[in-house]
């Protein structure tokens, strides 16, 4: 119930029914378990879209976990090499050189 939107993101109708759940892996550290979670869908009578909550945990749009992308940006920042970063936290290097462009 935490995670039911007030109203809908598309109409902004009130209440949205809750509409089952998709599973995504939250951990894609090179050698931790990928700890699926659920993440709760809701659906709109009114205009028949559906919409999704992530929990904080979940970092939106990204494969990999707060703590990796933060690390990684930190060795980068410390001027490691994209190579050297990559192979310590599992991210390839055109992953490693995007965040960096992005931050
Ligand atoms: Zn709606």
């Amino acid at each position: 119930e935490r995670y039911r939107p007030a109203h809908c993101p598309h109409c902004g109708s009130g209440h949205p029914w809750h509409h089952g759940h998709y599973e995504r892996k939250a951990d894609r550290s090179p050698r931790g378990p990928e700890n699926p979670v659920w993440i709760p869908r809701f659906y709109c009578r009114r205009c028949r879209h559906t919409c999704s909550r992530l929990p904080s945990c979940v970092a939106p749009r990204r494969w990999y976990g707060w703590a990796i992308q933060q690390c990684v940006l930190l060795y980068l920042w410390l001027s490691f090499s994209l190579s050297f970063t990559s192979l310590r936290f599992g991210p390839s290097r055109d992953t490693c050189r995007r965040w960096l462009r992005w931050l």
